[in-house]
């Protein structure tokens, strides 16, 4: 028997490959998943009207590499694939990304040309970072932020123009704290090893590249050939761990909601004892925990205290997300993904996200921003109300995109510490918790975004 804890994205994808696992095996695992709250989907909600569409978290996911390749594998299977909507090279979504730079919308360059071109605000081409990346001698390090390293081997433009509103876009945090080894693990390498980006990557070309494995679905593969850039669920990405849910229990795997764990003992390597908010207990063999780091500290503190600091060590960020939708015929924007707001601007605003571009049927124009992140409490202090955050929002877009009408719909919704923040060291913190667990021989296997990454 075993315990999947959470039901978001990752504790029902853990549920998905273990019953794939246990069909291979001949094997006969009895699964429960136990979520907290009464659904299921974690951060990932969608408001569906007639007209519009509205992500309250995630929109869309990334096809590229294992990790996609394989959620693509899983639509396919789940039968979503006729509900994907692609967003392909040539769709403005994929071509026209902006940043928000002394009251101006900028866009970034999409193609080789404009590498060699000057873009506002870069002074120069793009094309002397790379040079600036060749003649600068590397320096050895075990980890640093993004925002040094990219300043250290491209420039401080790039890393305040380029990179810190990518980070804001990524995970809602600043590029002076995140690890380059962990979200630029083959740059950061390429670096230490070669001396320089440029160096690592023209040596990469040459060397031999090891097969993937993987066997694709023909929807993973019409994504290879067609270069997506990013994709959607029509409809709402909420319909992506509704079918997840109903595969699970299809599969007879027992679904638990409203069914909060508040405690796990451990008793030896193939036992473990998880305490309910309800007073009951469940026995199992094998837990898998999906939940936030926090939580999962809080968990296992009475036993291993030593286990939970370390957990705890891992920060979050809260978001508020306001999604607006105006009822025009014309659109209010122009065609695009959005637009991202380096920090130095120092705005409320992270970004906005153009939906009624990126997400098909949306009947008007819907934008999503987002606010906060990193510098929330610092923005907003500890008791924001919605209200506040919907007053900023309408502002900005207004004078951002010069928008005059009211929204004709809109929601709020502050996500508490939702974001992990991979801060430099973060790959030596997630080494330092499984080689505890090994160690102390615990029946456990983390997963989720507070560990591997967000996808
Ligand atoms: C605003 C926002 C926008 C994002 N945009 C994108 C995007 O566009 N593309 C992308 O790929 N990723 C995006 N992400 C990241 C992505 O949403 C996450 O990586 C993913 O949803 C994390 O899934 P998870 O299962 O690891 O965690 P979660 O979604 O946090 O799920 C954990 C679950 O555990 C439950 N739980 C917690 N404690 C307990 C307990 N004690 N007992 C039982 N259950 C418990 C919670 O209720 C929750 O349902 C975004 C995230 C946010 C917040």
């Amino acid at each position: 028997m075993a315990a999947i804890l959470g039901g978001g994205l990752g504790g029902l994808s853990t549920g998905y490959y273990l019953l794939k696992n246990n069909l291979n095996s001949n094997n006969n695992l009895k699964l429960y998943l136990l979520e907290a709250t009464n659904y299921c989907g974690g951060w990932i909600k969608s408001i569906r009207t007639k007209d519009y569409v509205f992500e309250q978290g995630p929109r869309t996911i990334r096809p590229k590499g294992v990790t996609g390749l394989n959620t693509l594998n899983m639509i396919q299977d789940l039968g979503l694939s006729e509900h994907i909507s692609p967003i392909k090279p040539d769709h403005p979504a994929a071509r026209n990304r902006m940043i928000y730079v002394n009251n101006n919308l900028y866009l970034l360059p999409s193609s080789l040309k404009g590498v060699f071109q000057k873009n506002e605000p870069f002074s120069k081409p793009l094309i002397y970072a790379l040079y600036h990346d060749l003649k600068k001698p590397h320096k050895q390090l075990k980890d640093d932020s993004i925002y040094n390293f990219v300043e250290r081997r491209f420039g401080k433009e790039i890393a305040d123009y380029a990179i810190s509103p990518m980070i804001c876009g990524i995970c809602a945090g600043d590029a002076k704290e995140i690890s380059v080894k962990f979200l630029m693990k083959t740059l950061f390498e390429w670096e230490q090893t070669h001396g320089g980006v440029v160096k690592g990557l023209m040596k990469s070309l040459f060397s031999s590249k090891t097969g993937n494995e993987l066997v694709l679905s023909d929807l993973a593969r019409k994504a290879q050939e067609e270069k997506w850039s990013v994709y959607t669920i029509k409809g709402g990405l909420e319909m992506f761990p509704n079918k997840l849910q109903a595969h699970l229990k299809d599969n007879n795997v027992t679904m638990n909601l409203s069914t909060k764990v508040e405690a796990i003992e451990f008793v030896d390597s193939g036992s473990v004892s998880l305490n309910i908010q309800t007073g009951e207990k469940l026995s199992v063999n094998h837990v898998y925990s999906s939940i936030p780091a926090y939580c999962l500290a809080s968990l296992v503190q009475k036993q291993h205290p030593e286990l939970a600091k370390t957990l705890k060590d891992i920060p979050f960020v809260t978001v508020g997300i306001v999604n607006l939708y105006f009822a025009t015929q014309k659109p209010l924007i122009k065609p695009a993904f959005g637009f991202l707001v380096p920090p130095i601007e120092n705005s409320p605003i992270l970004g906005v996200v153009f939906d009624s571009c990126c997400m098909p049927d949306q009947n008007g124009t819907v934008l999503t921003v987002m606010l906060g992140g990193r510098w929330f409490e610092e923005k907003f202090g500890k008791n924001t109300t919605s209200e506040n955050l919907y007053n900023i929002a309408v502002k900005e877009v207004g004078s951002i995109l010069d928008i005059k009408d009211k929204p004709t719909a809109f929601n709020v919704n502050i996500l508490n510490r939702c974001i992990p923040q991979y801060v430099v060291g973060h790959y030596e913190r997630v080494d330092e918790i499984r080689q505890y667990i090994k160690s102390n021989n615990l029946p456990i296997s983390l997963i989720g975004s507070s560990y591997d990454g967000a996808n």
